[in-house]
């Protein structure tokens, strides 16, 4: 019988030492939690929620801080669950094969799945910390969470006053440059990149791809729509990635 794709990358997976993982929306979506951008994504249908991702908006005005502050009450990152891709991610660790893994999420389901925090490599930040815009203090998200729901509509920083949010990288934001370094440091490290779930459109961590793949590692692509790396890529596979991903990592 002829080896399928899907075959061939879990004979890599299997040879991998130093594997990086590259993770965006599309491994979060069996979780519950939407993909920004995609055809039903938030901000497609609410323009205000796009609004209170703008940095400009959010320091200018306090009714878009308001509102910001009562829709992370509600955010689904606070209560979903990691999935079965999530948690193939974290056997790959556990197998020692993981040097690294890269993600454009902010809902922290990969280390709630098991992946150790100094692994992964959050380049748009995470909802579980709060920070502050003026002096930089950071602290856990529920904390300040627990003081809004106490009525605090748009709490102030506890150090100096200042203005909290989120600690991601709203637009407008500059992306934090160690971050960004170590992504693509790691990326010329491994010996497989396997990116999944991202249309890997969004620079500069897009650049990690083509990165990897100069420095000699097999590139696997994982998604539901085609990107533009495909054509560099070892292996394409647009399928499911709850199901593929246990399977080649052989979990
Ligand atoms: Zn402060």
């Amino acid at each position: 019988m002829a080896t399928t794709p899907i075959d061939k990358v879990r004979g890599w997976i299997a040879g991998a030492e130093r594997v990086v993982a590259l993770t965006g929306a599309g491994i979060s979506t069996d979780s519950g939690i939407p993909d920004f951008r995609g055809p039903q994504g938030v901000w497609t249908k609410n323009p205000l929620a796009e609004k209170m991702s703008d940095i400009r908006y959010y320091v200018a005005d306090r009714e878009v801080r308001k509102l910001s502050w009562q829709n992370r009450l509600h955010s689904p990152a606070f209560t979903a669950r990691p999935n079965t891709g999530h948690m193939a991610l974290a056997e790959l660790e556990k197998r020692g094969k993981l040097h690294a893994l890269i993600t454009q999420n902010i809902d922290g389901l990969h280390q709630r799945a098991g992946v150790s925090p100094e692994k992964v490599i959050e380049v748009h930040g995470t909802v579980h910390k709060a920070m502050c815009l003026d002096c930089g203090w950071r602290g856990p998200m529920l904390e300040t969470l627990a003081r809004v729901r106490a009525g605090e509509e748009d709490p102030e920083c506890t150090e100096c006053g200042g203005m909290l949010k989120s600690d991601t990288i709203s637009f407008g934001q500059q992306l934090v440059p160690e971050v960004i370094d170590r992504a693509m440091q790691v990326a010329q490290e491994c010996d497989l990149l396997l990116a999944a779930g991202s249309t890997l459109q969004v620079y500069p961590v897009a650049g990690a791809v083509p990165l990897a793949k100069r420095a000699g590692a097999k590139l696997i692509i994982l998604n539901a729509q085609a990107t533009q790396f495909d054509d560099l890529a070892d292996a394409v596979l647009n399928t499911s990635i709850g199901e593929a991903l246990p399977f080649i990592v052989g979990a």
